[in-house]
């Protein structure tokens, strides 16, 4: 029976505990190579990025109408969440907001939900 050597990705903190792993020639993990190349496709801080927004704004706007809503947002009270939300509000949207108290809510998520 073979035992597979100790490798760490030279790019992030992944290792060989994970069964799934494999290394370059430049010993970068899968991971963060797929993880890289799933960026490239769908970050996009420009003038791409605002139109593919844009786009989505309105068509929820035009799915929304006759409707009391336009989208529904899950708000932790967390930084993303409540950015979103406002964001959402910005937009010109009118989001159907909820949120499930599990009994973890911080006093800061308290005050932004
Ligand atoms: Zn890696």
């Amino acid at each position: 029976m073979s035992q597979k050597t100790y490798q760490i990705c030279t790019r992030c903190v992944m290792d060989t505990s994970d069964p799934d792993i494999s290394f370059d020639a430049n010993g970068q993990c899968n991971h963060c190579s797929e993880a890289i190349r799933r960026l490239e496709q769908s970050y996009m801080p420009d003038a791409r990025g605002q139109e593919k927004l844009e786009k989505l704004v309105e068509e929820m706007r035009r799915a929304g109408r006759r409707k009391d809503y336009d989208c529904l947002i899950g708000l932790s009270g967390g930084v993303d969440s409540s950015w979103l939300t406002y964001k959402s509000k910005e937009w010109g949207l009118r989001p159907l907001v909820f949120h499930v108290d599990a009994g973890w809510n911080t006093p800061v998520a308290e005050q932004n939900i």
